[in-house]
Protein backbone atom coordinates (compact mmCIF):
# COMPACT_ATOMS: atom_id res chain seq x y z
CA UNK A 1 0.00 0.00 0.00
CA UNK A 2 1.59 3.05 -0.95
CA UNK A 3 2.16 5.84 1.34
CA UNK A 4 1.36 9.59 -1.26
CA UNK A 5 1.64 13.36 0.27
CA UNK A 6 -1.17 15.70 -0.71
CA UNK A 7 -0.42 19.34 -0.87
CA UNK A 8 -2.18 22.05 -3.00
CA UNK A 9 -1.86 25.41 -2.79
CA UNK A 10 -5.21 27.50 -2.63
CA UNK A 11 -6.13 27.99 -5.91
CA UNK A 12 -5.40 24.43 -6.75
CA UNK A 13 -7.01 22.32 -3.86
CA UNK A 14 -10.29 21.82 -6.04
CA UNK A 15 -8.54 20.40 -8.63
CA UNK A 16 -6.70 17.77 -6.16
CA UNK A 17 -10.09 17.13 -4.30
CA UNK A 18 -12.02 16.48 -7.93
CA UNK A 19 -8.73 14.37 -8.91
CA UNK A 20 -9.28 12.44 -5.66
CA UNK A 21 -12.52 11.90 -5.52
CA UNK A 22 -12.49 10.78 -9.68
CA UNK A 23 -10.13 8.16 -8.24
CA UNK A 24 -11.45 7.37 -4.68
CA UNK A 25 -10.97 3.62 -5.37
CA UNK A 26 -7.48 3.77 -6.20
CA UNK A 27 -7.00 6.58 -2.99
CA UNK A 28 -8.82 3.84 -0.86
CA UNK A 29 -6.13 1.72 -1.16
CA UNK A 30 -3.44 4.36 0.35
CA UNK A 31 -2.04 6.10 3.17
CA UNK A 32 -2.55 9.59 2.69
CA UNK A 33 -0.50 12.21 4.45
CA UNK A 34 -1.06 15.97 3.14
CA UNK A 35 -0.61 19.69 4.66
CA UNK A 36 -3.62 21.03 6.80
CA UNK A 37 -5.48 22.77 5.02
CA UNK A 38 -5.58 20.56 2.07
CA UNK A 39 -5.37 17.68 4.12
CA UNK A 40 -8.81 18.81 5.85
CA UNK A 41 -10.90 19.55 2.72
CA UNK A 42 -9.78 15.93 1.43
CA UNK A 43 -11.09 14.21 4.78
CA UNK A 44 -14.01 16.66 4.72
CA UNK A 45 -14.99 16.11 1.05
CA UNK A 46 -13.77 12.11 0.58
CA UNK A 47 -14.03 10.62 3.69
CA UNK A 48 -10.57 9.73 3.53
CA UNK A 49 -8.45 9.16 6.17
CA UNK A 50 -5.57 11.73 6.38
CA UNK A 51 -2.79 12.15 8.33
CA UNK A 52 -2.63 16.25 8.67
CA UNK A 53 0.37 17.95 9.31
CA UNK A 54 0.56 21.30 9.71
CA UNK A 55 -0.54 24.18 7.05
CA UNK A 56 2.25 24.61 4.40
CA UNK A 57 2.72 28.25 5.66
CA UNK A 58 3.14 26.95 9.30
CA UNK A 59 5.54 24.19 8.79
CA UNK A 60 3.70 21.42 7.13
CA UNK A 61 5.89 21.46 3.60
CA UNK A 62 8.78 20.94 5.97
CA UNK A 63 7.48 18.35 8.03
CA UNK A 64 6.72 16.76 4.43
CA UNK A 65 9.77 16.84 3.75
CA UNK A 66 11.43 15.27 6.52
CA UNK A 67 9.33 12.58 5.81
CA UNK A 68 10.56 11.87 2.37
CA UNK A 69 14.10 12.21 3.53
CA UNK A 70 13.48 9.39 5.98
CA UNK A 71 12.12 7.25 3.17
CA UNK A 72 8.32 7.12 4.41
CA UNK A 73 6.82 8.13 1.60
CA UNK A 74 6.73 7.00 -2.11
CA UNK A 75 5.07 9.68 -4.26
CA UNK A 76 4.02 13.41 -3.44
CA UNK A 77 1.48 15.11 -5.43
CA UNK A 78 1.80 18.81 -4.87
CA UNK A 79 -0.63 21.10 -7.22
CA UNK A 80 1.51 23.96 -7.25
CA UNK A 81 -0.27 27.77 -8.06
CA UNK A 82 2.64 29.06 -10.27
CA UNK A 83 1.00 32.94 -10.62
CA UNK A 84 0.83 33.78 -6.83
CA UNK A 85 3.86 33.94 -4.48
CA UNK A 86 3.59 31.81 -1.25
CA UNK A 87 5.27 33.33 2.31
CA UNK A 88 6.93 29.76 2.67
CA UNK A 89 8.26 29.21 -0.98
CA UNK A 90 11.81 28.47 0.88
CA UNK A 91 9.93 25.57 2.41
CA UNK A 92 7.98 25.16 -1.13
CA UNK A 93 11.78 24.51 -2.83
CA UNK A 94 12.83 22.92 -0.03
CA UNK A 95 10.31 19.82 -0.46
CA UNK A 96 11.17 19.65 -4.00
CA UNK A 97 14.47 19.36 -3.63
CA UNK A 98 14.45 17.18 -1.52
CA UNK A 99 12.11 14.67 -3.39
CA UNK A 100 14.46 15.13 -6.28
CA UNK A 101 17.44 13.95 -3.76
CA UNK A 102 15.89 11.20 -2.76
CA UNK A 103 14.46 10.46 -5.89
CA UNK A 104 10.69 10.37 -4.96
CA UNK A 105 7.92 10.70 -7.68
CA UNK A 106 6.78 14.13 -7.85
CA UNK A 107 3.82 15.49 -9.46
CA UNK A 108 3.43 19.50 -9.29
CA UNK A 109 -0.08 19.41 -11.76
CA UNK A 110 -2.38 16.55 -12.38
CA UNK A 111 -0.99 15.44 -15.67
CA UNK A 112 1.74 14.25 -14.20
CA UNK A 113 -0.41 12.77 -10.61
CA UNK A 114 -2.34 10.76 -12.93
CA UNK A 115 0.56 9.02 -14.38
CA UNK A 116 1.96 8.31 -11.37
CA UNK A 117 -1.01 6.69 -10.08
CA UNK A 118 -1.18 4.34 -13.14
CA UNK A 119 2.15 3.52 -12.33
CA UNK A 120 2.02 2.82 -8.37
CA UNK A 121 -1.20 0.87 -9.36
CA UNK A 122 -0.02 -0.65 -11.97
CA UNK A 123 3.50 -1.90 -10.15
P1 LIG B 1 -2.26 23.96 3.20
O1 LIG B 1 -0.76 24.12 2.78
O2 LIG B 1 -2.74 22.65 2.73
O3 LIG B 1 -2.26 24.02 4.71
O4 LIG B 1 -3.00 25.11 2.58
C1 LIG B 1 -0.37 23.96 1.43
C2 LIG B 1 0.74 24.89 1.10
O5 LIG B 1 0.46 26.08 0.98
O6 LIG B 1 1.88 24.47 0.94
Amino acid sequence: MPTIALIAHDDKKDDLVAFIQHHLNIFQRCTLLGTGTTGGRIYDETGLAVRRMLSGPLGGDAQIAALVAEGQIDAVIFLLDPLNAHPHEPDIQGLLRVCNVHNVPLATNLATAQMILDTLMAA
